[in-house]
């Protein structure tokens, strides 16, 4: 994206790059339909998740009884699956290599677009149709893979959803993010440099993978 090196002072005081601080939306369709359904109010993923979380750790209850230890232990397995899905989606897909036309255009649409305006509130957030079809593969997959109680492990996953939607807001718009300056540091590197702190939520999978970027 061109944009220069971040300042530790800089993101101290809550301020960044001229290219951080851009809210002009890009278009991506010449239709106002297709091109609304390509945004999301920062709210939905809350209001679209959160009652599934519940759902999910009732029909999970209600599967295999109220054991709460395992109940537990899936919610919190979810959870910890879902910051590994959220780094290898950030590192292999967001930024997939290749320089095709159809991987660039893929990449834009599904990334890009957020580092060149990182500050366009109305796409940070998945749209309903992107969170929807990722919640229900990881249905699918939990039901088959897990048996029993899956649906903890689903509503782990979701929270761990909700907290990397909730961080990637706080990142880039909270002067005060309620989740850290350190890890708003990590991912405001990411964006001023290229090549790694692909984690949002947490840092450790850029850790594990030698992908943390430090410094300034
Ligand atoms: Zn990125
Ligand atoms: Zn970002």
């Amino acid at each position: 994206m061109g944009a220069g090196p971040l300042t530790e002072e800089c993101v101290a005081a809550g301020l960044a790059a001229p290219e951080l601080r851009s809210a002009a939306p890009v278009r991506f369709f010449r239709s106002r339909l297709l091109e609304g359904l390509t945004r999301a109010h920062p709210a939905c993923p809350y209001v679209l998740f959160a009652p599934v979380i519940g759902w999910a750790l009732w029909a999970a209850a209600m599967a295999i009884g109220p054991r709460w230890g395992a109940l537990g232990a899936l919610f919190a397995g979810g959870w910890l699956s879902w910051t590994l899905l959220e780094y290898w989606m950030h590192r292999a897909i967001f930024h997939l290599s290749g320089e095709t036309d159809a991987r660039k255009v893929a990449r834009f649409v599904l990334h890009t677009h957020h580092h060149r305006t990182p500050m366009d509130r109305e796409r940070l957030a998945a749209t309903p149709f992107q969170g929807g079809s990722l919640a229900l593969l990881l249905a699918a997959i939990d039901g088959l893979v897990i048996g029993g109680g899956w649906q903890a492990a689903l509503a782990g996953q979701i929270f761990g959803y909700l907290v990397y939607e909730a961080a990637h807001y706080a990142a880039h718009h909270s002067a005060r993010p309620w989740f850290g300056a350190r890890l708003r540091r990590h991912h405001l590197r990411h964006h001023a440099r290229s090549g790694g702190n692909f984690g949002i939520s947490i840092a450790l999978w850029d850790v594990v993978f030698g992908t943390r970027l430090r410094g300034p």
